[in-house]
């Protein structure tokens, strides 16, 4: 006999031997849908994680000129990051909404590699959809694109020379790019002991849940449903998940 019903997925845990990690993504708020939670699992362990954000975000509150919003949302973002133990924050400032993945993007996220020499580089999900036929943002594809390239472009010194001066190099160190969210996520961590951090992140974004406008949404319920349904595939309360993208050849 076999078990017809579907199973649900089942997640392997992400390493946790490394030591730092660079968490780029195109818009204040991207990491906070989720991936917050594992950030300050992993900022407890004493690992250094740094993020930037390629856009400010400022297109994202439509009652509110980008002038104002961006400064407003660059600001919630460093609250949000102070919530999960990350102190540094970058800013690209290049133009929301409209980010065009090619070597223009490739090569301000290679510069913030090779300025940074992160373990692991980390990104949310840039696949078409969320899953299902939610579509995903134009952004956060291209951003994603743009850092499984850059990530190797930082490690050749070939590739964007005009870099590498003032004593900074190539780095080719990092092992893995992880993609938060995606619907083909292999991989989970466990945070079931800092969902109340990655809640705290999430509200920091006021500001700009304001701006949706959506009638009595709760992060706090809203994050739950997102990682329960990681924490089932992995034997836990909470998880948050990710797609692997290991560099090399094979693992
Ligand atoms: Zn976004």
């Amino acid at each position: 006999m076999t078990d017809e019903r579907a199973t649900p997925p089942s997640f392997e845990p992400l390493p946790e031997d490394w030591q730092s990690a660079l968490f780029v993504v195109a818009h204040p708020d991207d990491i906070e849908y989720g991936a917050a939670a594992a950030v300050a699992r992993w900022t407890g362990q004493g690992k250094r994680i740094v993020y930037c954000m390629v856009t400010s975000g400022e297109a994202g509150i439509d009652g509110l000129h980008p002038d104002e919003s961006g400064p407003l949302r660059e600001a919630e973002e460093l609250a949000s990051a102070a919530a999960v133990g990350v102190e540094e924050v970058e800013f690209l400032r290049l133009p929301d909404g409209i980010l065009e993945y090619g070597v223009a993007l490739r090569r301000s996220i290679a510069e913030v590699v090779r300025r940074h020499r992160p373990d692991i580089a980390l990104t949310i999900n840039f696949r078409e959809t969320f899953g299902g036929t939610t579509l995903n943002q134009a952004d956060h594809i291209a951003v994603g694109k743009a850092l499984l390239d850059a990530v190797r472009d930082a490690g050749n010194r070939w590739v964007f020379p005009e870099q590498l001066t003032d004593g900074l190099e190539p780095w080719g160190g990092v092992r893995a790019v992880w993609s938060g969210g995606s619907p083909q996520a292999t991989h989970a961590v466990d945070v079931t002991d800092t969902f109340a951090a990655g809640v705290a992140s999430l509200k920091e974004h006021q500001a700009y849940i304001e701006g949706l406008g959506w009638e009595g949404w709760d992060p706090e319920e809203f994050l739950d449903g997102i990682l329960r349904g990681g924490g089932q595939g992995l034997g836990v309360t909470h998880a948050a998940t990710f797609e692997v993208f290991p560099l090399g050849w094979g693992d």
